[in-house]
């Protein structure tokens, strides 16, 4: 993980921006969702902010965009069809998180039976 606090060379600040190609799924004036580009399950949608987060540890000041990205990701997770058989939202910070990407995104899984182990 590269230190990153600008987001001048951020990755899914340049996917939101539409500078780089994505599959986008999700798009509203505070937050974009598209599909991740290694996904782990049958769905792997990220919801990411529009503006530069490092990540969820960087944004406990901010509940309404929190509230924003998570109600997002409900909303991607029903239009993937995950509601009834169930799916799960996670979010990574940092090293022992296993973050890679320095920009605040939540994955929505679904689409098959996920492992009850989290990490
Ligand atoms: P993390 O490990 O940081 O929680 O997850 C980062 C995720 O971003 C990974 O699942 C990875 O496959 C995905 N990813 C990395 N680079 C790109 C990209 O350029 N486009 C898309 N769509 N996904 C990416
Ligand atoms: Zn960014």
């Amino acid at each position: 993980m590269t230190a990153n606090t600008s987001g001048a060379d951020c990755i899914f600040c340049a996917i939101a921006r539409g500078d780089i190609p994505s599959e986008g799924v999700y798009a509203d004036d505070h937050v974009v969702a598209f599909r991740d580009i290694n996904p782990q399950a049958p769905a792997h949608v990220l919801v990411v902010p529009r503006r530069h987060v490092s990540s969820i540890d960087a944004l406990k000041d901010d509940p309404e965009l929190l509230g924003r990205i998570m109600a997002a990701a409900v909303t991607v997770a029903q239009a993937e069809n995950l509601a009834a058989s169930g799916y799960r939202l996670a979010t990574n910070h940092g090293r022992d998180g296993a973050q890679t990407v320095p920009h605040l995104h939540v994955h929505v899984l679904g689409g098959r039976s996920l492992n009850g182990r989290l990490g």
